[in-house]
């Protein structure tokens, strides 16, 4: 039987698609549209001989799905030879309703749609693409895999914000944390690697990607993470602010006459390494932190100083910790961050040798000093592959329950 699974990770006015196989992670093509819903949009198609870029007319996710189908048709490989059996879903929320991936159907679009409130730049998006998707392939079985689903395992005292708990009900306020993902298969790769079960594996996984988040891993499962109730708390991002005092909100309101709107801009868009530094990108701010910028190097003293206050306080969080773990476009690819991060936690076991930590090389990387106790791994992440095993999991759950 095919193990072919269509992912599909839907903006508000992007859509990302990979054919990737369940079983071997091994891509058959992928794309991205981008600016759908402007005037003039455009659709990169890649498979495993080509790259090739469309200027197309996106008025929606339907048009864009539709272009997407004709990618396929024309560039190859054709729908028909790649034998799908399932589409995969990003859902960005999931809140308190899904704490594992689940088969579509009208109530679940329902409840993806109710929990907008909680995701209003997220959901809303996904659920498009699931309507346009589930129209352009109405006879494969459509999941939705939730970025929060995985930290749904975190006990309550991680979760709970010592928030007034009557308006904290109400309103469903607590942490859920994101980047679920990510961090369950970078978990699973990392145990996997050091030979041990996942029951029996203690990690703190760092996913430093645009958006950035942490994760104490006890026995596979997320038992605290650094974002909350949204994506804006815990780590200093690209361009949000991570944690903050929630003061500063009502001061910058009273004070500067900022509205809740500017305020949402400059915590989320215009903060960060962006606000510290000029530099969204990881890159720019190491390259002039080399060249002798000093708001660049104390930019990154920030970045990196909220990283070991993380680290630290998850070793209190899980006691013994196997594995720590760095992932996604700036924990994978940058030394420079992996080094400034691991410097001065010594006395926790941790350690880098310099070498391994400049090597590159596919696959996961153990970058430990030989005396470390704590070993520091560097695993690639690979979210649509996860998100293709997850949906096909949960397709054959399913069949045989039926
Ligand atoms: P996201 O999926 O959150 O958009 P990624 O995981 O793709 O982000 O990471 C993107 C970030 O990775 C870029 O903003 C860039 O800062 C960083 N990055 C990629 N390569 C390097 C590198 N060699 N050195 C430092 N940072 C890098």
């Amino acid at each position: 039987m095919s193990s072919q699974v269509l992912v599909i990770n839907s903006g508000s006015s992007s859509l990302k698609y990979q054919v990737v196989n369940a079983r071997t992670g091994v891509a058959a093509a992928s794309g991205l549209i981008e600016r759908i819903g402007y005037t003039h949009s455009h659709l990169t198609h890649r498979n495993n001989s080509d790259s090739t870029t469309w200027d197309i007319k996106a008025e929606d996710h339907a048009q864009a799905m539709s272009h997407m189908q004709q990618a396929f048709t024309t560039l190859g490989p054709t729908l028909g030879e790649l034998d799908l059996v399932a589409v995969g879903h990003r859902v960005v929320q999931g809140g308190y309703r899904f704490g594992a991936p689940v088969q579509i159907n009208d109530s679940v679009k329902t409840i993806i749609d109710e929990l907008s409130g909680l995701a209003p730049l997220h959901n809303p998006a996904n659920l498009e693409g699931i309507i346009a998707a589930e129209e352009a392939f109405p006879h494969l079985p459509h999941v939705a895999v939730f970025d929060t689903a995985f930290h749904m395992t975190m006990p309550a005292r991680a979760s709970t914000y010592a928030l007034n708990a009557e308006v904290a009900r109400q309103y469903r306020v607590r942490k859920y944390g994101f980047h679920g993902t990510s961090h369950s298969y970078v978990s699973k790769q990392a145990a996997q690697f050091l030979g041990q079960a996942d029951a029996d594996t203690n990690l703190i996984v760092l996913h430093l990607g645009n958006g950035a988040s942490a994760t104490a891993v006890a026995g596979g499962a997320s038992v605290d993470t650094s974002m909350g109730l949204t994506p804006l708390e815990g780590l200093v991002m690209g361009t949000r602010t991570g944690d903050i005092d929630p003061a500063v909100t009502m001061y910058l309101a009273r004070t500067a006459g900022m509205s809740m709107d500017d305020i949402d801009d400059l915590y989320n868009r215009r903060s960060g390494m962006l606000g510290l530094t000029g530099h969204q990108d990881m890159r720019d701010v190491v390259a002039a932190c080399r060249a002798g910028n000093t708001q660049a190097q104390a930019g990154l003293e920030v970045y990196t100083y909220r990283l070991k206050k993380y680290i630290g306080s998850y070793f209190a969080v899980l006691g013994r910790v196997d594995a720590l773990v760095f992932t996604a476009g700036i924990g994978e690819n940058s030394p420079d961050i992996r080094e400034l991060t691991i410097s001065g936690l010594e006395h926790l076991g941790l350690g880098i040798n310099p070498d391994r930590n400049r090597e590159s090389k596919p696959g996961v990387l153990d970058i430990s000093a030989d005396d470390a106790l704590v070993r520091t791994l560097v695993v690639p992440t690979n979210e649509e592959w996860e998100i293709a095993r997850q949906a096909l999991d949960t397709v054959q759950e399913s069949k045989d329950e039926a």
